[in-house]
């Protein structure tokens, strides 16, 4: 691995690039955002796994800015649903469906359901060179059976983490991230930048 100075984070998402920078700020490495790239390629996520995503999105990103990159991505596990929406949750209600759509067909579906137990699956993928890392991070919980909240993004108002009685919308963004599946996956990042960064004369 070459001398880490600065990385990519393969994000134009505000939120979530903040989010990141927060669990990598102790490092002695300076983060660009997507915002820096206004030329980069939109990358079609059209893998069939959140880890082909992943490494697709890094790698593209890195081809482009020639630097280190990191990229994530996320789906939505429910049981009921054998797993479903999964690497699809962004077009859950359809190709161009928002998260409102894909929320409300969520709750359509596991109308009268019992048995809701679901999970929050992210996969990251580091590139560096030709070298690829992957990290995971698992957020399990269920899903409710109405909307709640107003926090968040996306399927937040509708997932109870294990551990707690409030939907992710119903916390604060530090709460949520302390237990998040992105969080977790970007901690272990941090751990593997920080003991490859010790190690790199
Ligand atoms: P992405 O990989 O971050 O683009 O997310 C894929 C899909 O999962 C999108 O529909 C997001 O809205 C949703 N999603 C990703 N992360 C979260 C989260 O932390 N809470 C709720 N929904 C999320």
């Amino acid at each position: 691995m070459r001398k880490l100075t600065e990385m990519v984070v393969a994000s134009g998402n505000r939120g979530k690039v903040r989010e990141i920078e927060m669990l990598l700020k102790d490092l002695p490495v300076r983060t660009l955002s997507l915002d820096d790239f206004p030329d980069a390629p939109a990358v079609n996520e059209d893998q069939s796994t959140l880890e082909g995503n992943a490494i697709k999105k890094a790698r593209e990103i890195a081809q482009f800015t020639e630097l280190p990159t990191v990229a994530d991505d996320t789906g939505l596990e429910v049981d009921a649903l054998d797993g479903r929406p999964g690497v699809l949750s962004a077009r859950y209600a359809g190709p161009d469906s928002d998260s409102k759509a894909n929320r409300a067909l969520m709750l359509v579906e596991l109308e009268g359901v019992e048995q809701r137990s679901a999970r929050f699956r992210t996969v990251t993928a580091y590139v560096d060179e030709d070298e690829v890392y992957i990290f995971e991070g698992v957020c399990e919980g269920v899903i409710a059976t109405t909307e709640r909240g107003e926090n968040g993004f996306g399927y937040d108002s509708i997932f109870i983490p294990e551990g707690d009685s409030r939907t992710f919308a119903e916390m604060s963004s530090e709460e949520k991230n302390q237990i998040s599946h992105r969080s977790e996956a970007f901690k272990a990042f941090a751990a593997f930048l920080d003991s490859e960064i010790s190690s790199t004369p």
